[in-house]
């Protein structure tokens, strides 16, 4: 499951956060999702929650902040909003459009005890 294996990610920053910084617990962790990552945020908690146990992070909130999707349109050669990966140009309606923003996953801060 791809869910499974971005929380396994997400794990491993905050250890090696917490190891770098000295901290022991986590209350919240705050990530940053691109619309056009294809991630289920339901999902992504659940695995969250899982794969959190024993570690510095267990019970910690998982907030979820959805960033926009963006792509670049060939035939206005302009950068365009899209809320899809393939999505059209809103614009023009060409299909030549190549996502520049929104597939990233990242973690944007975490909140210690
Ligand atoms: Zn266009």
């Amino acid at each position: 499951m791809h869910e499974m294996s971005l929380a396994e990610g997400i794990r491993q920053i905050v250890e090696d956060a917490g190891r770098r910084q000295g901290f022991r617990k986590v209350k919240t962790v705050v990530l940053e999702i691109g619309q056009l990552a294809a991630l289920e945020p339901d999902s992504l908690r659940f695995c969250f929650d899982l794969v959190m146990k024993d570690s510095i992070a267990e019970g910690a909130v998982l907030q979820i902040d959805s960033l926009p999707g963006r792509g670049w349109c060939a035939r206005c050669a302009e950068t365009v909003p899209i809320a899809a990966l393939y999505d059209a140009c809103p614009r023009c309606g060409s299909y030549q459009v190549q996502a520049s923003g929104g597939t990233e996953m990242r973690v944007k801060e975490l909140e210690i005890e």
